[in-house]
């Protein structure tokens, strides 16, 4: 059997058997395959497997890639987003996971309004506070969460994190379980709904779903270790 075939059946298998274990419908929990540095061919090989949602990390790559990909998938933009690349990002994703500023979310729910399409969108928290991360701390999304959430073209569908690399999954837990508990605390505080949480990587997404994940972004479990380090 075609190796990503047989990957992504695996991670399906884990990924429903957690949630089944966690007491949820493993239809809650989308599966997002992070196909970032690998070629418009292994996509194709996963959806030949039954993949629809990938997730894309640089817009350049993505407008290269995404036209060379069958038709009618759904991308996910999962990295760093620069205000000026908001324009060519939008025509290529219909949800955006990594919102990580005010700034940008003004941005894009301005270019979405010119454009017409809505976009929705996660806002991502730094929980952990490394320096190297991207995100909102937990303060400053407490302070800015209004004003995010009266956006009309981009409607803000939940939160976004990362946890620390480590060997251990377990280490991740705090991390997912404190961006759940802020998850609920907004979403009372506003009275706006955030029905998702973007938690778990190919090291961490089983305690990320025991955690409350709704979407976990797998990349090197499906295709393999990527050709070239990526932030
Ligand atoms: C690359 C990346 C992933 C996938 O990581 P793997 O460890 O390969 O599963 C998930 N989320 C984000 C934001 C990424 O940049």
């Amino acid at each position: 059997m075609d190796t990503i075939a047989a990957n992504l059946q695996e991670i399906r298998a884990a990924i429903a058997a957690t949630a089944g274990r966690a007491g949820r419908d493993p239809v809650s929990v989308r599966l997002v395959a992070v196909s970032k540095t690998h070629p418009a061919e292994a996509v194709t090989a996963a959806t030949e497997a039954g993949q629809r949602v990938f997730g894309e990390s640089r817009v350049q790559e993505s407008r290269d890639k995404i036209p060379a990909c069958p038709p009618g998938l759904e991308w996910h933009f999962i990295g760093h987003l620069q205000k000026n690349k908001v324009r060519q990002a939008l025509p290529l994703f219909s949800f955006f996971h990594s919102i990580d500023s005010t700034a940008l979310a003004q941005a894009i729910d301005r270019i979405a309004g010119e454009t017409g399409k809505p976009v929705e969108g996660l806002l991502e928290v730094n929980v952990s506070g490394e320096e190297t991360k991207h995100g909102f701390t937990p303060d400053d999304l407490r302070r800015e969460f209004a004003a995010l959430a009266k956006l009309s073209h981009l409607r803000i569908r939940g939160l976004m994190t990362m946890a620390p690399y480590s060997d251990n999954p377990e280490d991740a837990r705090p991390v997912f379980r404190a961006l759940r508990e802020l998850r609920d605390e907004l979403q009372s505080a506003h009275g706006h709904p955030l029905p998702e949480l973007s938690m778990g990587m190919s090291g961490d997404f089983v305690p990320a779903i025991e955690e409350g994940a709704t979407l976990v972004r797998v990349g090197s479990s499906i295709f393999g270790a990527r050709p070239y380090p990526q932030t």
